[in-house]
């Protein structure tokens, strides 16, 4: 049977760490990290990934500052309020939770924030960065997907690590995380996406096995090798009228086939996700240290 890659472990323990960091920076140099959390609209998912983001600031010690507006807001008036967070000495960090509503060009809001402030790594700045291996910010999910191996003691260094997915927030930077000539790193790494012509022939090849598709039941046991170690980011609503919310999450491998060949797996929910939120932790504790000049 499978090794579970507990995120929620990992988490807990970057967590800790984290928290007694910022607790040193409020002593020593009287500062404490500040994040500005922008939401707009009133998607159930973004609504709870929020809700999680600024109780775990809280617990962290980093003050988090919501900004809460309707649907139908406007996108000059959200350049706006960036423009004011931008030069806000307490915020170091600016999150805006995606997706915008449609009206909204993403791509001009997220590179609106300044990239010292850029917490979430997403601006082309700190994507260049990361792509030649001097990141500022790692954007968090994948960030966070390289520390729950490397503190699994999974190596990764000389593996063959095959992503499903390609997107911008998930996939690709994960691609340029694991290709570089670094500790924690150095894999060879392919990708995968609905332009790839029979899948499972790459999927089998994977030591490392990284699925980001957003759709449930796209990998299964006969598409993976004996001893693969499975990262499944997906997360996907299904109806459940046995649980209180009417739902419930499942990633994108079919979990019990998979773990009976896999050596390590994710679980969903459990996994990915409070890692994610950790990382975000992370850049914003350093964002604040960047600022002060702090090593
Ligand atoms: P996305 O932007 O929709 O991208 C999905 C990618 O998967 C695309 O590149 C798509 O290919 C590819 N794909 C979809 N179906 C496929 C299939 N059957 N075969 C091969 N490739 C396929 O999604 P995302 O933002 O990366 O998120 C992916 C999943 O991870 C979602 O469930 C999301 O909720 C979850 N997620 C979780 C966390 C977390 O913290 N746990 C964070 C971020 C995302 P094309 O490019 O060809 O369309």
């Amino acid at each position: 049977m499978a090794k579970i890659l507990s995120g929620r472990e990992c988490a807990a323990t970057m967590r800790e760490e984290i928290r007694v960091q910022v607790e040193e920076l409020k002593n020593k140099h009287n500062l404490t990290p500040g994040l500005a959390v922008v939401l707009v609209g009133d998607d159930p998912a973004s609504v709870s990934y929020v809700k999680g983001k600024e109780k775990a600031c809280e617990k962290a010690g980093i003050m988090s500052r919501e900004y809460k507006f309707d649907a139908d807001y406007k996108e000059d008036a959200l350049l706006k309020l960036i423009d004011e967070l931008n030069h806000d000495n307490k915020i170091h960090g600016i999150l805006v939770q995606l997706p915008l509503p449609k009206h909204f060009n993403e791509e001009k809001v997220l590179f609106a924030i300044d990239p010292e402030k850029d917490v979430d790594g997403f601006h082309p700045v700190n994507l260049g960065k990361m792509m030649i291996g001097e990141p500022r910010f790692l954007p968090a999910t994948p960030h966070g997907i390289q520390q729950l191996l490397i503190r699994n003691d999974i190596e990764i260094a000389g593996k063959h690590v095959v992503i499903v997915g390609r997107s911008n927030i998930v996939g690709k930077p994960l691609a340029m995380i694991l290709v570089q000539k670094k500790p924690g790193a150095n894999a060879t790494v392919s990708m995968c996406h609905t332009g790839t012509k029979n899948m499972p022939d790459m999927t089998r090849q994977a030591d490392i096995l990284v699925v980001a598709a957003g759709r449930p039941h796209t990998v299964k046991a006969s598409m993976v090798k004996d001893g693969v170690v499975v990262v499944d980011v997906g997360v996907n609503r299904i109806e459940d009228k046995t649980k209180k919310k009417g739902f419930r999450l499942i990633g994108d491998v079919e979990f019990d086939e998979v773990s009976a060949k896999a050596s390590a797996i994710t679980p969903v929910p459990g996994g990915v996700g409070p890692m994610t939120i950790t990382m975000l932790l992370h850049n914003t504790l350093q964002a604040a240290k960047n600022h002060a000049g702090i090593p």
